[in-house]
């Protein structure tokens, strides 16, 4: 570790993750409240880890109660960014997927700077989509215990490949060629401990924008009835149509990026009710951070920007059809802390900010199965509460630019505090 404040903040998050007040409450200018309320002047009553009461006014405060004024600030739901690769971790030096081999232990401990990124970009719950070695699991777990801060983790363990000798390095994955392998690597990825299952549905991935597919429609269909018959859902990753097509008639619960998706597949996802999680702006990210810190070979550039737009386009048509979207920014090295940049895309292409927001809050609560617990401020759910500064229903970039999140609230404890 080159930098020793990070280290010191690395310290002061595992100390400070004691027990949290029995009772705060907190104040905001404004509350987004991710039911479709907005109201003024509220007061948010947390009692543990769970949000008691959302008032407007001066209701009674409880005796003994922590008070939080935020009054200058919007509170919203804590965010979920549906796909990310919290174990990618960049350091500073050397080019990502080029870094020397690192012990699973060592990952850990590294991506928790990538963990706290996360939080300071409010989002406080991750759907996390490939990793090695169970590092995922052991950062779910470590979170789920206090011992260290970070995003509550969903996470799929290793993602499967098919045995492929295109794939540029050591390719991550559990390599399963056909129905029976297929079949046990889900189980198999279950039985690790995974809350997910990710398949790679097509080739396509950092700079290379290929879009074949790979695994047959039969192989796709083994995998989500295995998943679905252990009563888990599975994520499809498709760089094109032909991938997703199959994936989506398969019945994917989630499809993963996706370019140039043909109108009948997007009725299907309509239909259906599947998940589209487009991650749009990771490949800006690339653009914009490759010649500082991926560099990638010469034109990557280009056929970046070129998948950017059919993807931009495919989003369009998807949201125009009624398919559920969901904010995931493929978040790898240094794109951490630019997790919700997605949000601004999904504007772009004629989301109003509040149907932006929801792809952050309520639809990937969903997405998870957490309807009751994630995605609002209400009663009863989880105290995951954001204070962002100026108007999300009027701007979404109060969200997503990284300097207006100024505090953010993890079940009942705050994790980030920017507002002194
Ligand atoms: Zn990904």
């Amino acid at each position: 570790m080159r930098n020793p404040s990070l280290l010191a903040l690395l310290f002061f998050f595992a100390t400070s993750s004691t027990a949290p007040a029995a009772t705060t409450v907190i104040r905001f200018g404004r509350l987004v409240d991710g039911t479709g309320r907005v109201l003024t002047n509220a007061v948010v009553v947390v009692e543990d880890d769970k949000v008691q009461s959302v008032a407007t006014g001066s209701p009674p405060i409880p005796s003994g109660a922590e008070v939080i004024d935020l009054s200058r600030y919007t509170g919203i739901p804590g965010l979920v960014d549906a796909h990310t690769h919290i174990t990618y971790y960049w350091d500073g030096v050397t080019i990502p997927r080029t870094e020397p081999p690192r012990h699973p232990a060592v990952v850990v401990v590294l991506a928790q700077e990538n963990a706290r990124k996360a939080l300071e970009a409010g989002v406080t719950t991750i759907r996390d989509l490939n990793a090695a070695s169970g590092t995922d699991l052991a950062m779910r777990d470590l979170i789920n215990m206090g011992k260290v801060v970070g995003p509550r983790m969903f996470v799929s363990g290793t993602a499967m490949r098919i045995t492929r000798s295109t794939v540029p390095i050591a390719p991550v994955g559990i390599m399963v060629d056909g129905v029976d392998a297929v079949i046990r690597g889900v189980r198999q990825i279950l039985a690790s401990g995974a809350d997910w299952v990710k398949m790679h549905g097509s080739t396509g991935g950092f700079d290379d924008v290929t879009q074949l597919q790979t695994f047959t429609f039969e192989e796709m269909q083994a995998a989500v009835r295995a998943t679905h018959a252990l009563g888990r859902k599975i994520a499809i990753h498709s760089y094109g149509p032909a991938g997703a097509r199959d994936a989506v008639r398969a019945g994917a619960d989630s499809l993963e990026h996706g370019a140039d998706l043909d109108d009948e597949t997007i009725a299907a996802m309509a239909r259906q009710r599947t998940y589209y999680i487009p991650t749009v702006d990771h490949n800006q990210v690339y653009v914009d951070h490759d010649d500082t810190v991926f560099r990638f070979p010469p034109g990557a550039k280009d056929r970046l920007r070129d998948y950017i737009q059919r993807n931009v386009e495919t989003v369009r048509k998807a949201f125009r059809a009624g398919v559920r979207i969901v904010m995931g920014s493929d978040a790898v090295y240094s794109g951490w802390g630019l997790n919700t940049r997605e949000l601004d895309w999904f504007v772009k292409i004629g989301m109003t900010p509040e149907q932006a927001l929801k792809t952050a809050t309520t639809e990937p609560a969903a997405l998870l199965g957490m309807e009751k617990s994630l995605g609002a401020v209400a009663p009863g759910f989880l105290a995951d509460i954001v204070a962002v500064e100026g108007n999300p229903m009027s701007d979404i970039t109060a969200v997503t630019r990284p300097e207006g999140v100024r505090w953010v609230m993890k079940a009942g404890r705050v994790v980030v505090d920017k507002t002194k």
